[in-house]
């Protein structure tokens, strides 16, 4: 039997704080009686080291947030505000609990305890307006959460097979397709950001740990990340394969940007490849309004992976036809059903990216259709970054990152995939599935606002007509 996929999660702090989302001001009418000491089970509240007859200053860092010293506290001098900083921070996508969120993930390798609970709204934009099935949720299969069922997250990357054909017997003539797979479904794309060599290869390297891949720049892919060059994928133009057949020629997997000319004769882009080794091709497409006719064509001219890029925020990608509006989710969805009306799915693998900000998201995009996704803005977050969105994404990246041991790096991201992991499997097992390849495109295992809505209200609201 081959080894059960284990993701080592270990708590793992940095040197320097991120946001914290509530500050606890204890008042002067403190008694220091020390009962908030005994309900906080996180030991926010403890006696002054100097003189244990009176009160320390509430630790604000530990704080979960679930009222409990607030309200025992027998004299009302405990107050709760939030924090400037965090509500200043992140925007309407990567809200700031998104964002602590990941901080803590990278940080524990444990899903957060957010102690009040959901007080939110139960739909919104993107993926928030989509729900999924938990019907099986008291059923056995939950073991596989609990390990006594194993529940598998690889996926395959590459081109495959509609049949098998047989010239005779047990002799087989179909010619089998490179396939690479990962032991999870996401890939990291660091491609868009500058990013210093240290991070860079603390990244790769969990990316090895993790048993997945990197998305690299080929200009980037220096001397020093040769001997790691099987978990990095080179992205570069179809101009650019020429002049870097040596790097390709290690790799299992390429990343070359879509141009109108690969799209008609991809033929040509595979056998440059081709020659030069097992290698599997990424074309790279971003997600503008004619997405789903690329793909198509791409797939029909033996394309192996698509990978579909949106934009930081999930959305479409503007181009010189503008943006239909539309979040990467109703992209997927297109795109799927283009290639199942052309009856060519299961040939090609289609990955997406852009927006992937929490484990929710990767199960999301795959039940849309994709059948992996690319992670990037979270990797940088959990080591400290922050994000303010506006009309660009600015990403500020803490002045003290170039200080972070690289042991501590990589073991943050592997914690924070950790962490994902253990939540996919929570959704997997709910719905009943062990094997992530059947999550792809089970749209019958979701729900989605915009039809619910439109079955609801449509004939009170006439929407059915538009
Ligand atoms: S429970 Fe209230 S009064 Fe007692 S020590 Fe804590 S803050 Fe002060
Ligand atoms: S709100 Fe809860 S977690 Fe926070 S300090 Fe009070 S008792 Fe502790």
């Amino acid at each position: 039997m081959p080894k059960k996929y284990h993701v080592n999660v270990q708590n793992t702090p940095l040197d320097f704080g991120y946001l914290y989302k509530f500050r606890i001001i204890r008042g002067e009418n403190c008694i220091n009686c020390g009962k908030c000491t005994k309900v906080c089970i996180y030991e926010a509240h403890q006696r002054s080291e100097k003189d244990p007859r009176i009160m320390a200053d509430p630790n604000t860092e530990v704080c979960r947030n679930c009222f409990r010293c607030i309200q025992e506290c027998p004299r009302g001098a405990l107050e709760k505000s939030l924090f400037s900083e965090f509500t200043n921070s992140g925007g309407e996508y990567w809200t700031p609990d998104v964002l602590l969120t990941l901080w803590k993930q990278a940080e524990t390798g444990s899903v957060p305890v957010s102690g009040a609970g959901y007080r939110g709204p139960f739909t919104g934009k993107g993926f928030d307006s989509m729900w999924t099935d938990m019907s099986e949720i008291v059923r056995p299969t939950r073991d596989g959460i609990h390990g006594r069922e194993y529940i598998s997250t690889s996926v395959d990357l590459g081109r495959k097979l509609s049949h098998l054909a047989f010239k005779s017997e047990n002799n087989l003539v179909s010619k089998l397709e490179n396939l690479v797979t990962l032991s999870v479904p996401v890939v990291f794309d660091i491609s868009e950001y500058n990013l210093a060599a240290e991070v860079k290869e603390a990244i790769v390297k969990a990316a090895i740990e993790l048993d997945t891949c990197v998305i690299i720049p080929v200009d980037e892919v220096i001397k020093d990340f040769e001997k790691y060059i099987k978990n990095i994928i080179p992205r570069m133009s179809f101009a650019e394969i020429d002049n870097n057949v040596e790097i390709i020629k290690q790799t299992r997997l390429v990343s070359v940007d879509y141009s109108e000319d690969i799209t008609g004769d991809f033929s040509s882009v595979k056998e440059k490849i081709s020659k030069l080794g097992d290698i599997v091709t990424i074309v790279r497409v971003p997600a503008v309004n004619t997405v789903s006719d690329i793909v198509s064509k791409l797939a029909a001219n033996g394309a192996e992976v698509i990978h579909v890029v949106a934009d930081y925020r999930g959305s479409g990608i503007c181009d010189s036809t503008g943006s239909d509006g539309r979040y990467i989710k109703d992209i997927i969805r297109d795109v799927h059903a283009e290639l199942l009306n052309n009856k060519i799915r299961d040939e090609v693998t289609i990955m997406t990216s852009g927006g992937i900000a929490l484990a929710e998201h990767v199960a999301k995009a795959m039940l849309c259709g994709a059948d992996l996704t690319g992670i990037d803005i979270p990797l940088l977050i959990a080591l400290g970054a922050r994000i303010y969105e506006g009309s660009e994404n600015s990403l500020v990246m803490p002045q003290e990152l170039d200080k972070i041991p690289l042991s501590t790096a990589m073991q943050r991201i592997v914690n924070l995939i950790g962490t994902w992991h253990s939540q996919i499997l929570e959704v997997m097992g709910a719905m009943g599935i062990r094997d992530i390849r059947r999550l792809r495109g089970e749209t019958g295992r979701a729900m989605f606002f915009e039809e619910i809505d439109k079955e609801t209200f449509g004939k009170i609201f006439n929407r059915n007509k538009q």
